[in-house]
């Protein structure tokens, strides 16, 4: 049997026969010798330099051709006959809209119906609210490409391919946010046929739905909004309850007040009678051993009057100081109200959302996640060696810092992102539109302001730094399994050294 040869005793070989018969070394002549001697069929080299030609003489009309040009380039460099007979199909189609079309000619837009449509457009604008750029630049955009003479109908149909999605988006918001606004007014019809307790309630509330309801409109501030109304009706519901009670308290102390009155009149009614007969027997008394037994009844009349008015006194001053107490309650009452909607869903000290409000916050920016297909991350963040700071300095200095900390973070967010205390001196902040590496840049940044910007105790310029962790939300996950992941890359950055944020 003939075993194959080795390659390079082929190579060798076919080396030696170009020598001996005095022909040109070049790649092709060699490539034949090679395979003659390998006994493979001797297949015409590939046309490199015509197709890159061809390629040359392509002329693209849009980035989607540009991009399917490279390809080609690509494919011819791989000597891929498929990757190029993709490359030409993929070309061809891109210059006809996409579908493997025969040519046509490119539809004309006329005049009119350009102008129409960039009339359409206007029209429609402001249905889509004007707080969001993003869409308001690529309407403009639009517009834009309507008023060319004569129109680019290809560039125009890409646009509105690619703008589709967005504006979809944009409308579904504005459907929400309006969905939203009612829920907000039958709130406040509601509340107000409850409100019975102190008219500034429904001024208070109506301030704040006027702040609300100013733009820019954004459902993150009509849904805040909604929460602090949520909280004051709850609040209001539970001291209107209370407030009635109390009242009805003072109603019973007051008829029994009024009737120990009675009782009082009557009694010195009483006494008066007994005492006007006395002295009318007093005046007949001829002999003085008769008196004796009058001024014992006088006396008796007298000491049992002193003694109900005592038991008189005693009682009213025990109603007395039930009265008071009521009042204070009620004045308690009106305090607690007035701060309620500060407290149900905020952290009284940094002003940032507590754990309830954080819990709702997370479900919506979830939603909003699934809805937009849009990353979110989540960063549990928590102040190094707090504990030594509150010793040192006193736990009032440690509050300033909490409060400090919650401001320069505000401060340095996007308004998009939301700021909660999660526990102590522990604080989350949700990033929509945020993947794992922009989060942990995020926060890094923070952690850079922080250290700029110190605060004062006395002259002492105290510096705090954070050690934190983020986690991108997966496609399934709950709010509070992230939070986990994100409080065990935390953990990571403290026993990495602190003052650092890792990502989970
Ligand atoms: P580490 O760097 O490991 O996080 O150490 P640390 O000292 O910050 O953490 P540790 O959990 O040991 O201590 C947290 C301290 O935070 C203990 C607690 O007294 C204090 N703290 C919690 N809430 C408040 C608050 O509202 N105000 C003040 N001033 N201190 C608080
Ligand atoms: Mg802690
Ligand atoms: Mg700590």
């Amino acid at each position: 049997m003939n075993e194959p040869k080795n390659p390079s005793v082929i190579a060798r070989e076919a080396l030696k026969r170009l020598a001996a018969g005095h022909v040109p070394p070049t790649p092709a002549n060699y490539q034949a010798c090679y395979n003659e001697i390998a006994k493979l069929p001797n297949a015409a080299p590939f046309p490199e330099q015509p197709l890159r030609q061809i390629a040359l003489a392509l002329t693209t009309r849009d980035k989607e051709q540009a991009k399917v040009l490279e390809r080609l380039d690509q494919a011819i460099g791989r000597r891929s006959w498929h990757g190029i007979q993709e490359a030409l199909v993929g070309f061809y189609n891109a210059g006809n809209g996409g579908g493997a079309r025969p040519p046509v000619d490119e539809p004309a837009l006329s005049p009119e119906f350009s102008v129409r449509l960039a009339h359409f457009v206007e029209s429609v604008l402001p249905a889509l609210g004007d707080e969001n750029p993003q869409v308001a630049e690529m309407l403009s955009t639009l517009l834009g490409a309507l008023r060319e003479v004569p129109v680019d109908v290809p560039k125009l149909q890409a646009m509105l391919a690619s703008f589709n999605r967005q504006i979809q988006f944009a409308a579904e918001e504005q459907v929400e946010i309006k969905g939203s606004l009612l829920k907000l007014l039958h709130l406040i019809i509601e509340n107000i046929g409850e409100l019975s307790l102190d008219d500034s309630w429904l001024k208070g509330q109506i301030d704040g739905l006027l702040t609300v309801v100013a733009p820019p409109l954004t459902l993150r501030h009509l849904d805040e909004m909604e929460r602090r109304l949520r909280d004051v009706m709850e609040k209001q519901s539970e001291a209107k309850h209370r407030s009635l009670e109390a009242q009805e308290e003072m109603r019973q102390m007051l008829s029994a007040f009024i009737e120990r009155l009675a009782t009082m009149n009557e009694s010195s009614a009483v006494f008066q009678g007994k005492i006007e007969q006395s002295a009318r027997e007093i005046e007949q008394v001829k002999r003085i051993e008769d008196l004796a037994p009058l001024l014992k009844d006088v006396i008796g009349a007298t000491r049992s009057m002193a003694e109900e008015t005592a038991i008189s006194r005693q009682q009213l001053q025990s109603l007395q100081e039930k009265v008071q107490a009521t009042e204070a309650e009620l004045v308690q009452l009106h305090l607690e109200l007035d701060s309620a909607s500060a407290l149900a869903r905020h952290d009284p000290l940094t002003d940032a959302l507590n754990r309830k409000g954080l819990d709702e916050a997370l479900a919506r920016e979830i939603a909003g996640m699934r809805r937009k297909d849009a990353p979110l991350s989540v960063c549990l963040l928590d102040i190094d060696n707090f504990k030594k700071l509150n010793d040192r300095l006193g736990h009032d200095v440690g509050d300033s810092a909490l409060i400090h900390l919650a401001n320069v973070a505000r401060a340095n967010m996007r308004p998009t992102d939301t700021l909660a205390r999660y526990g102590g001196e522990e604080f989350v902040i949700l990033m929509p539109d945020t993947g794992l590496d922009d989060g942990v840049d995020a926060m890094v940044r923070l952690q850079r302001e922080l250290t700029k910007a110190f605060f004062l105790s006395g002259k002492e310029k105290i510096l705090i730094t954070f050690s934190a962790g983020v986690a991108q939300l997966t496609a399934e996950e709950s709010g509070a399994d992230a939070i986990r992941r994100a409080d065990r890359a935390m953990y990571l950055a403290k026993r990495a050294g602190k003052n650092r944020v890792m990502g989970g």
